[in-house]
């Protein structure tokens, strides 16, 4: 088996390079939608995902999904449960240099 950064934790929690010191950054291209504001956040707080309903850990980096003219319905994902969202509504467009 190839050798992997299998002791470095954070390796695992950042899969994109994230400044931790600078504030929400634009979110993946992926990500982004009609009618959506998309930010990548790193989370001083948990919050609730609505896409699997689980706690998204304070820190972890992740996804706020704002309705656009809608600043109240503001919304903390996973990253993948966003991507899986998306999948949802006709909305995903993968990234060109996936493969
Ligand atoms: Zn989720």
């Amino acid at each position: 088996m190839p050798r992997r950064n299998r002791r470095n934790p954070e390796y695992f929690h950042a899969p994109e390079p994230v400044d931790p010191s600078r504030t929400t950054p634009d979110a993946p291209a992926w990500a982004s939608a009609a009618g959506f504001e998309v930010r990548t956040v790193g989370g001083q707080k948990p919050y609730r995902c609505p896409g699997c309903d689980h706690e998204v850990r304070a820190s972890l980096v992740h996804l706020v999904v704002v309705p656009v003219g809608d600043a109240d319905a503001r919304r903390h994902w996973h990253t993948e449960c966003w991507r899986k969202e998306l999948r949802r509504l006709g909305l995903y467009h993968p990234p060109h240099s996936a493969m």
